[in-house]
C-alpha cells in the first residue's frame, strides 16, 4: 500500500541529500500513513510536517532522514529519542536495527505511541517524562535524537553518550533553529557541526523552554 507514494518521496530525499541507503529502505518499509490521523493519510508520503494534535507534529520526512543519516545508526545501537510524538522516528530507527528508547512529555501522546509501537510489533522502550534530562538508567546511548528545538544543549544528554556517539539537537530561538550534530569524541571532549533553517516545536523542560 502507497508504495508508489513512498518510492516518489524517496526520491525526493535523494533529491534533498539523503546518501544512506539503510536510512531510504527504513522509509521504504515504514508506514507513515499508519502514524497520523486516518483522515489525513493521503498527505502521509508527501514531504511536509503535519499536525498530530496536542498542537504537536509528526517532523518533515526530510527532517527525520536528515537527523537519521547524522546519527549513523548500526544494528545493535543503543539510541534514544527525545520527542516520541507520533512515534514515526522511532520505528524509523527500530527498522534500521537499533534498539530505541524514546521519550515523550504529553501523556496522550506517550500513550497513542506505545499502543501503536505494541500493534506494529516495534520493540521501542517508551516513557512518559522531562526528556529534556534524558533517560539515565538505559545510558549510554549510541545516538541521540532530540526532535523539538532547544534553547542550548542539555548537558545530561552530553554525559549520557557512549564515546564515539552522536547527539543530534536542533538549538536556537523558540520557532527558528540550527541542526546541531554533536560527536563524544573522548570523556570530556566533542566536536560540533552545525546546519541552519530548522524550526521546531519546543523542548519544554528542565533543561530545555520553561513556559509552553
Ligand atoms: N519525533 C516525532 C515523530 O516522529 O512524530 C516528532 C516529534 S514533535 C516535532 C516534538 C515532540 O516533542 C512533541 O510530541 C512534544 O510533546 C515533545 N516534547 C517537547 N518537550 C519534550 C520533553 N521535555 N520531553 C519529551 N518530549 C518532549
Amino acid at each position: 500500500m502507497f508504495t508508489s507514494a513512498k518510492k516518489i518521496l524517496i526520491k525526493k530525499l535523494q533529491k534533498n541529500g539523503i546518501t544512506d541507503n539503510s536510512v531510504l529502505e527504513a522509509f521504504l518499509k515504514c508506514d507513515r500513513h499508519k502514524f497520523i490521523p486516518e483522515a489525513m493519510s493521503h498527505f502521509a508520503y508527501e514531504d511536509t510536517a503535519l499536525h498530530i494534535g496536542y498542537g504537536q507534529t509528526i517532523s518533515q520526512p526530510t527532517t527525520v532522514a536528515i537527523m537519521t543519516q547524522y546519527a549513523k545508526i548500526q544494528k545493535g545501537d543503543r539510541v534514544l529519542e527525545i520527542g516520541t510524538g507520533s512515534g514515526f522516528q522511532g520505528a524509523i530507527l527500530a527498522t534500521m536495527g537499533a534498539k530505541v528508547f524514546t521519550v515523550e512529555r504529553e501523556y496522550d501522546l506517550f500513550l497513542m505511541a506505545r499502543e501503536k509501537f505494541d500493534k506494529l510489533g516495534y520493540g521501542i522502550q517508551t516513557k512518559w517524562g522531562d526528556g529534556s534530562i534524558g533517560w539515565n538508567e538505559f545510558a549510554p546511548y549510541d545516538a541521540i535524537l532530540v526532535t523539538a528545538g532547544s534553547p542550548s544543549i542539555p548537558e545530561p544528554l552530553k554525559n549520557q553518550l557512549a564515546i564515539g556517539g552522536r547527539l543530534i539537537i536542533p538549538v536556537g530561538e523558540r520557532d527558528s533553529q540550527m541542526m546541531v550534530i554533536i560527536h563524544k569524541t573522548g570523556q570530556n571532549e566533542f566536536s560540533k557541526t552545525e546546519l541552519p533553517n530548522f524550526a521546531f516545536v519546543p523542548l519544554l523542560g528542565k533543561e530545555g523552554w520553561t513556559k509552553k
